[in-house]
């Protein structure tokens, strides 16, 4: 397989770094972005090779990824996550029937899209021979490099906030992740990770502290386009925390674009918060390029309680040329709205991809987006990881059954 990166690029700056190396950050202390010779690309892939691929999920667009060998991939059994249109619980989002469509990527490995990140991450590292990572996380990010880790054979060590949900710390620990949990929050976790370095050893995975989360999750972008017959919906709701996601997609585009594979309007980007922590919306408001610290983040949506964000002019770039907007919403919305899709249509969103569907209502009442456009809501990890409501109904087995009740 050929290998089409040219170089690195500093996000801030534009300067070049070399490729076939091991970065973290740019000497700005900004986010690296992977450059490819897409002009080579286009004269020798096309849609149709993409198309004829066998490869596990993701791993279907390896021509644009970085990974230089097929036998570098760690791989846990990726798939394409499906596009499920909201039916009966359109109405109440105020939107209608099929023109609201999740893109269900709990059904990834570890039960989120951070499999996508973190797989390509752990498989740059595995090709640069790194042998221990680290990594600050909410859960998810956790959970994901601690599993790709130890399929690559490599060491693995996870900070999290002491709050972080207890299904996800166990997850991270079983999965041979070193877990330790710590009385802040992620970027608490972060600081420990990043002073760590010198005296540990270990290579900083943290989100956009290395250049390959982001490529992974590019390929969110990638599938939906493949997925939607290489044209994009009007509008993508997505849940933001350290925004690895938005700027994935948002460089997938520009990629696409290059490529001559899409043409056409993008679509708008809208960034999805809780009003508990929402450095971003804040931001975008305020029209700031970038985002200060959020004093005392909270929230029940814990993959976005993200208080600050080393690529929020990133996020903010790519909500504002493709015309988007921020939305911030109560963590009672996220939850209300979760039920009632459940409940509707059976599908279980986790909170941070209610919160999505929340954004979706309230830029409906504030005419933002009309009912006749496509928009896509990401559903970023299973709904199964988090708490429910409790079940009231009981049966006796040893007294007369009331029938009557089941019709009730
Ligand atoms: C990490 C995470 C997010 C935020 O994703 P970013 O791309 O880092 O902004 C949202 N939801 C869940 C469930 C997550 O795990």
């Amino acid at each position: 397989m050929s290998n089409y990166v040219t170089h690195l690029e500093c996000s801030i700056s534009g300067d070049h770094y070399p490729a076939g190396q091991i970065h973290g950050l740019s000497k700005a202390g900004r986010p690296l972005l992977v450059r490819y010779d897409l002009e080579r690309m286009r004269n020798e892939v096309s849609k149709q090779d993409i198309a004829a691929s066998s490869a596990n999920g993701f791993w279907r667009y390896a021509p644009m990824l970085p990974v230089t060998k097929p036998e570098s991939r760690i791989s846990l059994g990726e798939v394409v996550t499906p596009l499920m249109p909201l039916t009966s619980s359109a109405a109440i989002l105020g939107g209608v029937s099929g023109n609201i469509i999740v893109k269900d990527e709990g059904r990834l490995p570890t039960g989120s899209f951070k499999a996508r990140g973190l797989a390509l991450a752990v498989s740059m590292a595995h090709e640069f021979g790194l042998k221990h990572l680290a990594i600050p996380t909410n859960g998810n990010a956790g959970a994901a490099m601690a599993a790709y880790a130890r399929q690559a054979g490599m060491r693995a060590t996870v900070l999290c906030p002491f709050d972080t949900p207890d299904i996800n710390i166990r997850e991270i620990q079983l999965q041979g992740g070193d877990t330790y949990m710590v009385n802040g929050l992620i970027n608490d976790c972060g600081k420990i990770v990043g002073e760590g370095k010198g005296q540990v050893g270990w290579f900083d995975i943290s989100t956009l502290k290395e250049p390959y989360r982001i490529e992974g999750k590019k390929t969110m972008g990638l599938e939906l386009a493949e997925q939607m017959g290489w044209s994009l919906p009007n509008v993508i709701f997505y849940p933001t925390g350290g925004g690895t996601g938005l700027i994935g997609m948002w460089k997938a585009f520009a990629e696409l674009q290059a490529l001559g594979w899409i043409s056409g309007k993008l679509p708008r980007m809208i960034a999805v918060q809780a009003t508990g922590c929402a450095p971003i919306v804040k931001a975008f408001d305020d029209g700031e390029e970038h985002a200060p610290l959020w004093q005392d983040a909270h929230t029940v949506a814990a993959g976005i309680r993200v208080p600050i964000a080393v690529g929020d002019f990133l996020i903010l770039r790519a909500v504002r040329e493709s015309g988007g907007t921020a939305i911030a919403v109560e963590d009672d919305h996220i939850m209300q709205i979760r039920n009632d899709i459940a409940r509707e249509d059976g599908i279980l969103l986790c909170p941070e991809g209610a919160a999505t569907a929340a954004a979706y209502q309230r830029a409906m009442e504030q005419g933002l987006v009309s009912a006749d456009e496509t928009a896509i809501l990401f559903n970023c990890a299973t709904g199964l990881k988090y708490p429910m409501p409790p079940v009231t109904g009981t049966l006796d087995k040893d007294q007369p059954i009331d029938y009557a009740q089941f019709n009730g």
